[in-house]
């Protein structure tokens, strides 16, 4: 492993192992199945599919003599771009909808990431709808734009909601920016993200009782139902019903509740049938914890082991109210849980070759990847905490490593002492350029990381990051 400079140091294994959940050694938990990547692409296809069949509805509602007429051609562009608006934010709600098929081969970070990328440009599709409606209505009536605006929103039906609907999504879009985001608590953030629904609700009675391609055009009409109503049921089953199915059938409670490392606890759940959770090492769920202050509240954590006959775990940082309060569970408590979401798990992976890095307490999600891994897997594990005592699951880790035959290196000391640059990742696991690297922690220090990985010679697509923030 090269030389290790003071703060690094590779590991010897203890024997080691919690007291609640059965020892690693003893029983060989089951995993979830690799996801087919045929069902997202086949989804990306009927998305493409989907959006050309709604424009040659659109467009066969219009008649020349319409587009001829003063205004025309600025009417019907203003029925396109609110269309393809309209259409774009069935797709911004099916990327927030945790679709199963997409989510576990892309994972959660890259949907959100699609869903930020794509949500601002349906708005301006929206807005651009509104004005050039507006342009076109005024020059066929000859009068001011802004009067003919004023028209619409007082006087058509529906217009009034719709435009309400749009003032809602722009709300949600402006505290999802970065800065707004971070002067909002997270549950603000997702009370105002509920009232999109309101404003799809809105949106879609405007389209349908007073759209100029939907009315009097039975098949545009029975198309555009059908699409929200397959979307709607999308956000409900995945969203709803099968989080409820899920919680009801595996009944989880907390058994106990451990200290690990400072301000770190562990949360122990048992739970039934817990073998047919298709679950996989690094995946996470949203956890609500059902006692009176915080049953309204579901928060993300990843499993810090996989399941172990009627046990399942998580381990914690106190970061917050919610992640806080998890230290003072009472054992019986109920959990629901919706998930298991992520694609940070081993059908990730190029080779079989890995590093792993756990900075803080991102190395909570390294024993369940470790127990995970096919045995033949070679694995480097970096454990990374500012001092020895905040190394997250340390001697489960370390007996997990040195089980398969791995190296353990624990990494301590501050951000300025530490750095991890391509030069000092080379010195540190000499073959890297050949592993896959899995990197989970704060995410400053992960992005850093994986460019120091890419320069050091590790392909793109063998560089791995699970963000504990969205
Ligand atoms: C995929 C994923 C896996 C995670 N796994 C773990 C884990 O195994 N162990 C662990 O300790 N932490 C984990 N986290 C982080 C954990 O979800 C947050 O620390 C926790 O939700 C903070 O909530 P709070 O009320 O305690 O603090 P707050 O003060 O509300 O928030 C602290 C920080 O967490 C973010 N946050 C708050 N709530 C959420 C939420 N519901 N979804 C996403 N981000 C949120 C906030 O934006 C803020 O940056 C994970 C996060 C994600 C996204």
């Amino acid at each position: 492993m090269g030389k290790l400079s003071g703060c690094a140091h590779l590991v010897p294994s203890p024997d080691a192992d919690t007291a609640v959940m059965p020892a690693t050694a003893l029983l060989r938990p089951r995993s979830a199945s690799p996801p087919r990547v045929w069902w997202a692409d086949a989804l990306a296809a009927l998305a493409g599919l989907g959006l050309g069949i709604t424009l040659a509805l659109a467009i066969s509602a219009e008649s020349a003599g319409a587009l001829r007429s003063p205004g025309g051609i600025t009417t019907a562009l203003g029925r396109l771009t609110g269309l393809v608006g309209a259409y774009g934010l069935l797709i911004v709600l099916l990327l927030a909808a945790r679709l199963p098929a997409i989510e576990r081969v892309v994972g959660q970070n890259r949907v959100i990431g699609w869903h930020r990328l794509l949500a601002p440009w349906t708005l301006v599709l929206i807005a651009a709808h509104g004005v050039l409606i507006a342009v076109g209505y005024a020059q066929a009536a000859g009068i001011h734009p802004a009067r003919q605006l004023s028209i619409l929103i007082l006087s058509y039906p529906w217009v009034l909601a719709a435009t309400v609907g749009f003032v809602l999504l722009v709300a949600a879009g402006v505290s999802s920016y970065r800065i707004a985001r971070r002067r909002l608590s997270h549950e603000t953030w997702w009370v105002v993200h509920l009232y999109t629904y309101l404003a799809l609700a809105l949106a879609f009675a405007h389209q349908i009782i007073t759209g100029a391609s939907f009315v009097g055009h039975p098949v545009a009409r029975a198309w555009w139902i059908a699409l929200w109503l397959g979307a709607i049921g999308a956000v409900l089953t995945h969203r709803i019903g099968q989080p409820a199915l899920r919680s009801l059938r595996h009944r989880l409670r907390v058994i106990a509740v451990e200290r690990d490392a400072p301000g770190v606890v562990t949360v122990i759940l048992e739970g039934r049938d817990l073998d047919r959770l298709p679950l996989a090492g690094g995946q996470f769920a949203q956890w609500r914890f059902l006692t009176r202050e915080r049953w309204w509240q579901a928060h993300p954590y990843s499993l810090s082991s996989l399941p172990r006959g009627d046990h399942i775990r998580i381990t914690v940082k106190d970061l917050g109210d919610h992640s806080g309060g998890l230290a003072s569970l009472r054992p019986g408590t109920r959990v629901a849980l919706e998930g298991p979401y992520g694609n940070f798990t081993r059908h990730a992976c190029r080779g079989d070759r890995l590093l792993l890095v756990g900075a803080g307490v991102g190395a909570a999600v390294l024993p369940a990847l470790l127990e995970d891994l096919p045995e033949d897997t070679d694995v480097v594990v970096i454990n990374r905490a500012s001092t020895t005592a905040d190394l997250v699951l340390r001697e489960e880790i370390t007996s997990l490593v040195s089980a398969r035959g791995g190296a353990l290196i624990e990494l301590t000391g501050s951000r300025s002492d530490v750095r991890l640059d391509a030069d000092r990742l080379r010195r540190l696991v000499p073959d890297i350029a050949g592993r896959d690297v899995y990197v989970c922690g704060p995410d400053e220090l992960a992005s850093s990381l994986l460019r120091s990985a890419a320069e050091a010679g590790v392909a793109h697509e063998r560089l791995h990051h699970e963000a504990f923030s969205l």
